[in-house]
């Protein structure tokens, strides 16, 4: 294992792993403050057990049955953080295993029972939080205070659902004939395989597994392959905060083959995806010969729309968060910033100005608000789209080239004169670049917003309210900020319509994809 960054960071203390909860706190606190660089992260968080490398099957860690592994890079870097074990097929299949032997038990369990483990394993991410947060910073890239945020946000979701789990309530129904009582049950539905991107690599996890245990599901986790070790980790909480074993299954490594086993497996019952709009069809279709229940949450191609009335601060402020965070690498990032002709200039200049001063650097160095991409093929990407738009006639204000750091380093990026023939109006670009789009009316930017087979998030800048109104409920989205930016929460419901995804994630409406329902007739009830 090599980790050469000099980044300086100040590290939430070792940890000894314990099974008790407040001695893990004593230790935690006794430990906190110390300061070092990101190798000696990479030492803490192994000697604290949160570095895991091996699967987690029916409640053992395992490594792969042939010992392969895949090596999980540092992006920032380039250099190896560990080496993981790269499972496939068989692992995928006593992982369903043990879920399905471990799904009676576990939603046998009262709800309230559930619900103080789900609690348990809330507390120790947020003792943890530090720790995860490098790790994610370590294989992920994104700046740490970032990194730190998305664990707080991730954990956020284990503990509502910790809170819902005993809100799962039925029907009694008027019956049709008065001999007849009519009840409607939701039950957990069994197996859920749960398959993850690498853009947040807590959050994505505890969005879907938090409703899933909550429910009395049981889960086979598939993390991507880049960012494996924060899914370990929390995995290793979930163990130390009493999840039975195989409750909360993780494998990765071969991803099709994985995935194939989770799919054509009769046991499992739900699949539960979040990634790209490719990826995510292949997955439906191959659910279709087992009927499983699918959510899908995939790529979008959000309009940031800003209107002449729109408070310049309010929308620049808005468009930069919701454009720029994580690098812009996330599926509700503005991919398209529409603004009214009125207005167009000044914004273009005051945003300009703004994206200048974002700080591009290693995740772990104090004041980064940019890190890398999250691979070659990723700056690649933008590197094509970028020129197909100069090559159109759009006309790059700030940055449009690779960062002189090198690896993965992308400026920070301003196009102006951008317009919709254009690759990046049409796909998402997933990178820091914003494209300034010119239009005159509303039902120009209502229009243009919809022109799109996504429909995940969409954001607009205005100050009159009943402008708001009408371009809220015209916009064909899942999700709609108004003079925000950063709207995502647990909640709300998050998700896309069109071809950005089916169900929602978060909130009470998260808890349905993992609840079938049943109707009880009884009859013969005037019987004495
Ligand atoms: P991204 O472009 O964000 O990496 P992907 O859709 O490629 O999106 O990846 C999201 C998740 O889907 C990752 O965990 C990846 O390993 C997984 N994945 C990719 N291809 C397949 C597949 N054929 N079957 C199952 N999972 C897959």
């Amino acid at each position: 294992m090599v980790i050469g960054a000099a980044a300086r960071v100040a590290i939430g203390g070792c940890r000894k792993l314990v099974s008790s909860h407040t001695s893990l706190l004593l230790v935690s606190s006794q430990c906190r403050q110390m300061s070092m660089d990101a190798q000696s992260v990479s030492e803490k968080l192994r000697s604290c057990g949160l570095l895991r490398t091996q699967g987690l099957i029916g409640g053992k860690w395992i490594d792969s049955y042939d010992k392969k592994t895949i090596k999980v890079n540092n992006p920032a870097t380039g250099e190896t953080v560990a080496d993981v074990a790269c499972m496939g097929t068989n692992e995928t299949n006593d992982a369903i295993a043990s879920s399905y032997e471990a799904f009676p038990s576990w939603s046998k369990l009262t709800a309230g029972e559930r619900s103080k483990v789900l609690r348990k394993w809330y507390d120790l991410l947020i003792a943890h939080k530090e720790e995860l947060g490098q790790l994610i910073t370590l294989e992920q890239g994104k700046p740490l205070k970032e990194a730190i945020g998305e664990v707080a946000y991730g954990a956020s979701f284990i503990e509502y659902y910790a809170e819902e789990a005993k809100r799962i309530y039925g029907d009694i129904i008027p019956p049709n004939l008065s001999d007849r009582r009519l009840l409607v049950l939701k039950q957990p539905i069994g197996v859920v395989g749960a398959i993850t991107p690498w853009n947040f690599p807590l959050a994505m996890i505890t969005r879907k597994v938090g409703p899933a245990l909550a429910s009395g599901c049981t889960v086979v986790v598939k993390p991507s392959e880049l960012t494996p070790l924060t899914a370990l980790a929390a995995a290793e909480l979930a163990l130390q905060a009493g999840v039975p074993p195989g409750a909360l299954n993780v494998v990765m490594g071969n991803a099709p083959e994985i995935g194939d086993a989770l799919l054509t497996s009769p046991q499992v019952r739900k699949i539960t995806f979040t990634g790209s709009t490719a990826v995510g069809k292949k997955l439906m279709a191959a659910a279709a010969p087992t009927v499983k229940k699918v959510s899908l949450e995939l790529g979008g191609n959000a309009p940031s729309i800003v209107f002449d009335d729109a408070d310049l601060d309010v929308a620049i402020k808005g468009t930069l968060a919701a454009k720029f965070r994580n690098s812009g690498q996330t599926c509700v990032c503005a991919n398209r910033v529409l603004v009214q002709d009125g207005i167009y200039d000044k914004f273009a200049e005051a945003f300009s100005e703004a994206v200048q001063k974002l700080e591009v650097g290693d995740g772990f160095k104090e004041g980064t608000t940019q890190g890398p991409l999250i691979n070659d093929a990723a700056v690649q990407k933008v590197e094509s789209f970028v020129e197909d738009a100069v090559s159109k006639g759009a006309k790059i204000i700030l940055g449009g080239k690779r960062h002189s750091l090198g690896m993965t380093f992308y400026e920070p990026t301003v196009i102006r004169d951008v317009s919709s023939n254009m690759l990046m109006s049409k796909e998402e670009i997933f990178g820091p670049v914003a494209p300034l789009i010119r239009f005159k009316t509303e039902e120009d930017a209502i229009r243009i917003a919809n022109d799109t087979i996504a429909g995940l998030a969409a954001y607009i800048f205005t100050n009159s309210v009943q402008r708001s109104w009408r371009v809220f409920e015209a916009l064909e989205y899942g999700l709609v900020g108004v003079n925000e930016g950063l709207i995502s929460t647990e909640v709300a419901p998050f998700g896309g319509v069109k071809q950005s995804g089916l169900g929602r994630e978060g909130s009470k409406y998260g808890m349905d994809e993992y609840l079938e329902i049943k109707y009880v007739c009884l009859g013969d009830m005037n019987r004495h």
